[in-house]
C-alpha cells in the first residue's frame, strides 16, 4: 500500500506535533515542512532529518547553516495532502493561494473559519461525514474537549441545555507574548465562539457558552452544566467516560487534583513534550441534582487537536473506518 504524503505548512506548537505524529503512522509519510521563518524549532527539525522547504527570498536559513529541501511550491507539489497549521486566517489565505490552484486536499485548525472547510471535525463524533472531504477543520482544543465528552452524554441521557464556561490558558508555555499576568479577563461577548463552534460538529446541540483567560500556560479549564432529558447517573456515566476512546477520569484520590499535576502525570507516562492528548476528567466533580448534570473537566490545548489530525489525513483520504483509524491513531501515540 502506497503511504499518504503529508506536508506540514506551519512549524509552531501544534505544527511540530503533527509533524511527529505523521512519522510516527505507517500508513503515511511526512514528505516535509515549510520554514516560515528560522528559530530552534527548525534547528531541531533539522537534526531529527525533516526535511524543510522555505518561501521564496527566504535565505536566514543557509545564513544559519541549514540547507533547505527546496521551495514550498515542491513541497505542496510532492504531498497528497497539507495539513496547515499556521496562525489563524493565515489557512484560508494559502487555501486560495496554494491547494486550490495546485488541487491538494488539505486540513486546517481551529483558528480559521468553518466555511473555509467543508466539514469540522472531531474523529469520535463525525468521522464519517469526513470521508473523502478536500478540505476539513479540526476544531479548536476548547472545542474538542467539549465535544468528546458532551456525545458520551448526549448518547446515554439525551440533552435539552448545556452552559459551559471555559477558563482558558493565558498563552502556550513558549509563548513570551500573550497574556493576561495578573488579571482574570472576561470574554464580553455572549455566547463565546466555543457554543457556535460545538454546534459545527454536533448540530442538534443546545448550548451556551461564557469564557475567560487567566494566568496559567498549561491547560484550559470547564465547568458544565447540562439539563439531560433522563436523570443522569454518576457511576454509570463514569463506566462510560473510563470506556471511552481520548477521555482519561483523573481523581482526587489518586492526588491529580489540579492542571498542573495532570501534566506532572503526562510526563510520568513519558509522554512525547509532556503532552496529554486524552480529554481530563474529574471523577469526583460530577454531580447531579435531578435532570442536571454537573462536572469539570481539562484541555491541554498544545496536544488535544493532534489525534484528531491524523484521522482527518486518513478520512480526507478516503479511509472509511473511523473507529479503525482512532485506533491505529491510538496506538501510535500511545493514547488511551
Ligand atoms: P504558532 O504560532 O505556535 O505556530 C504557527 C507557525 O506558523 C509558526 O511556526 C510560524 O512561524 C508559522 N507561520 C506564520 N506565518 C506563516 C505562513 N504564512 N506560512 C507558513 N508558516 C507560517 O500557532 P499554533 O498555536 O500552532 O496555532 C496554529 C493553528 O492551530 C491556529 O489555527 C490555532 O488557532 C490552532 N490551535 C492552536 C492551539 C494552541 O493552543 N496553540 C490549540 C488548538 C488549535
Amino acid at each position: 500500500m502506497d503511504k499518504i504524503k503529508v506536508a506540514v505548512n506551519g512549524y509552531g506548537t501544534i505544527g511540530k506535533r503533527v509533524a511527529d505524529a505523521v512519522r510516527m503512522q505507517r500508513d503515511m509519510e511526512l514528505v516535509g515542512i515549510t520554514g516560515h521563518s528560522y528559530s530552534f524549532r527548525m534547528e531541531v527539525a533539522n537534526d531529527i532529518k525533516i526535511p524543510i522547504y522555505v518561501f521564496d527570498g527566504e535565505n536566514d536559513f543557509s545564513q544559519n547553516g541549514i540547507s533547505p529541501a527546496g521551495k514550498v511550491d515542491e513541497l505542496f507539489d510532492a504531498a497528497d495532502i497539507i495539513v496547515d497549521c499556521t496562525p489563524k486566517k493565515v489557512g484560508k489565505e494559502n487555501k486560495e493561494m496554494y491547494y486550490i490552484p495546485k488541487k491538494k486536499k488539505a486540513i486546517f485548525q481551529g483558528g480559521e473559519k468553518p466555511a473555509t472547510a467543508q466539514v469540522s471535525f472531531v474523529a469520535q463524533c463525525n468521522y464519517k461525514s469526513a470521508v473523502n472531504k478536500d478540505y476539513i477543520r479540526v476544531v479548536s482544543c476548547n472545542t474538542t474537549g467539549l465535544c468528546r465528552a458532551l456525545k458520551v452524554v448526549d448518547d446515554l441521557y439525551g440533552l435539552n441545555m448545556v452552559h459551559a464556561t471555559m477558563i482558558r490558558r493565558g498563552a502556550d508555555p513558549g509563548d513570551i507574548f500573550h497574556g493576561p499576568i495578573n488579571a482574570i479577563v472576561p470574554v464580553l461577548e455572549l455566547p463565546s465562539h466555543h457554543g457556535p463552534d460545538v454546534q459545527t460538529v454536533l448540530p442538534n446541540l443546545n448550548i451556551f457558552t461564557t469564557a475567560m483567560s487567566v494566568s496559567t500556560t498549561l491547560m484550559h479549564c470547564h465547568s458544565i452544566i447540562a439539563e439531560c432529558k433522563k436523570n443522569p447517573n454518576v457511576p454509570e456515566l463514569i463506566a462510560k467516560l473510563n470506556a471511552t476512546t481520548r477521555i482519561r477520569m483523573v481523581r482526587n484520590a489518586e492526588k491529580v487534583r489540579s492542571t498542573a499535576e495532570i501534566m506532572e502525570l503526562a510526563r510520568d507516562l513519558g509522554r512525547n513534550r509532556g503532552d496529554m492528548p486524552e480529554l481530563s476528567l474529574w471523577e469526583e466533580a460530577i454531580g447531579t441534582v435531578g435532570k442536571n448534570l454537573f462536572y469539570l473537566q481539562a484541555v491541554h490545548q498544545e496536544s488535544i487537536v493532534i489525534p484528531e489530525n491524523i484521522d482527518a489525513i486518513r478520512a480526507a483520504m478516503g479511509f472509511e473506518d473511523g473507529r479503525k483509524s482512532i485506533e491505529m491513531t491510538n496506538k501510535s501515540l500511545n493514547v488511551k
